[in-house]
């Protein structure tokens, strides 16, 4: 019989998991469970009235590895594009570019603006360099108050739903790679000199983000992977040396599997688990925050509505965070008199956000819209969909209750969580799917698990700077 190994969640670190397990081991049997319709994930697009959405702006970072670029390219082939970054900030009330330009800085924005920076980056010479102890003070002392509070801190606290000093210091170290005024200066002129690896161009495939993950899914499945979708895990008993472990889903099947892969939030998985964990594990893990999105998908009357892919909006007066244009992404002309548009609102499962109707969403959308200079589309109709765990909300107490988490599964030699949910982190789409190319790695064929090399690549894991 051939060995089975489980994968939970069909998001780029399960899929490239399963794909790169496949490719390597013959011997293996390889299953990969989704509660969705569809795999992807987060990283997934779905079509709606000829349109094709996101789940909020996604591209493909040039940061990504040559050898997983290799890859994704083999897959998409001509159809994965190289575009040209074409975003812009609502920053002081006006528009500046995105990535930042440093006329734009000096120029585009108000004089208190500008002045403040400058002042700010004069006595940073001067400033206390110690370690910070929580968000705010990590970044009011590494940018400065103007950039802190006119910009970053709304900007937290609209994402991550806490005021800047409720949030970690590692917050602000793992989120924001130019926490320092010089940092983000060398960035904004290594962009207008091109130098710098993540300026000025994405990858993008031509029918949406998420034909990568429909192209993995697809590749799993010609070499004999098997991807159940529409499959909600609820419960799940480890597999040990002695015993197969069983995964129960939602419709009640009862999945046998030798050793288990989960890349569903951490702390879903830990309420999963048959036996129950201790309490202080369960507690801790019920106290990993992570914050919700609603998106309202709008169908406007017009072939195109700007000419940007986003726009990002980091003050508290709009709902909010970003708007995404997908045909501005691909570069489609189709269909024609008819284009998207996505909005992300971040906010908290069960809040009022949350809980408002359809509606009252596109309601605060278009009110919101109007609060800025970007004209009134005219709605032909709009989708609005919910998605749990989007963001890991690093608080002050986050550190402590993930480590308690993490010391209890290693007691488990064939159980092994990975992926942005499944180590709490906020990885760009080429990590998780790295770490999925990893976890084969650290897997043989006789499904023994090398956890030495395992610790190598989660040191590796927390060198990851996160892209915007
Ligand atoms: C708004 C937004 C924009 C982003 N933009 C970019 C970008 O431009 N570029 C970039 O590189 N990255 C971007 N990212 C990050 C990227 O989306 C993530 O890195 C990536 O999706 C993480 O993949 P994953 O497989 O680890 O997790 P996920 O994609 O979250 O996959 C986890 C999977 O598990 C499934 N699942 C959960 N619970 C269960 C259950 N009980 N049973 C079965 N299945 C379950 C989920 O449905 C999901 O499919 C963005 C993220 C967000 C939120």
């Amino acid at each position: 019989m051939k060995r089975r190994v489980t994968i939970l969640g069909a998001g780029p670190a399960g899929l490239w998991a399963a794909l790169s397990l496949l490719e390597k081991h013959v011997e293996i049997e390889v299953t990969v469970l989704e509660k969705e319709g569809s795999p992807g994930g987060i990283t997934g697009s779905f079509r709606y009235r000829d349109l094709v959405f996101d789940y909020g702006s996604h591209r493909l970072h040039p940061a990504t590895s040559s050898s997983l670029m290799g890859r994704i390219s083999d897959l998409l082939g001509d159809d994965l594009l190289k575009r040209p970054r074409n975003g812009r900030i609502w920053l002081e009330k006006r528009f500046i570019s995105f990535p930042l330009k440093p006329v734009d800085l000096i120029f585009h924005l108000p004089f208190s603006f500008s002045f403040g920076v400058v002042l700010d980056s004069l006595t940073s010479v001067f400033s206390d360099r110690s370690e910070g102890v929580s968000f705010e003070d990590t970044l009011r002392s590494g940018l400065g108050k103007t950039i802190s509070t006119r910009f970053y801190f709304p900007y937290a606290e609209k994402l991550w739903g806490l005021s800047p000093s409720e949030l970690s210091p590692v917050q602000a170290k793992k989120r924001i790679a130019s926490s320092s005024i010089g940092k983000m200066m060398k960035k904004v002129l290594s962009s207008v000199r091109g130098s710098s690896v993540s300026s000025g161009y994405f990858y993008y495939p031509v029918n949406g983000f998420g034909q990568i993950a429909s192209r993995a899914a697809d590749s799993i499945v010609d070499l004999g992977g098997k991807i159940m979708l529409d499959t909600e895990v609820v419960s799940v008993i480890p597999p040990s040396g002695k015993h197969h472990g069983t995964v129960v889903t939602a419709g009640g099947d009862r999945i046998e599997t030798d050793f288990l892969f989960s890349t569903i939030p951490i702390s879903d998985f830990m309420r999963f688990l048959d036996p129950v964990p201790p309490p202080s594990v369960v507690e801790a893990a019920g106290r990993l925050l992570f914050r919700s999105m609603v998106f309202c998908f709008v169908e406007v009357r017009k072939t195109q509505y700007t000419s940007y892919d986003a726009h990002y909006f980091p003050g508290l007066d709009t709902c909010f965070s970003r708007l995404s244009e997908p045909r501005n992404y691909s570069s489609t002309d189709e269909p024609h008199g008819r284009t998207g548009l996505c909005f992300e609102i971040p906010c908290t499962e069960g809040d009022g956000v949350w809980s408002l109707d359809d509606d009252g969403i596109l309601k605060l959308v278009l009110d919101d819209l109007a609060k800025t200079d970007l004209p009134e589309p005219e709605v032909a109709s709009f989708v609005v969909k919910r998605k749990r765990n989007i963001y890991p909300v690093y608080d002050h107490a986050f550190s402590l209750n993930l480590g308690t988490v993490e010391e209890f599964l290693k007691e488990y030699s064939r159980m092994v969580s990975f992926g942005r949910q499944g180590l709490f982190v906020h990885d760009n789409t080429h990590h998780t799917m790295e770490m999925g190319v990893a976890a084969a790695d650290c897997l043989s064929a006789d499904l023994r698990w090398n956890a030495e090399k395992w610790a190598d690549y989660r040191e590796l894991f927390s060198s990851h700077v996160v892209v915007d």
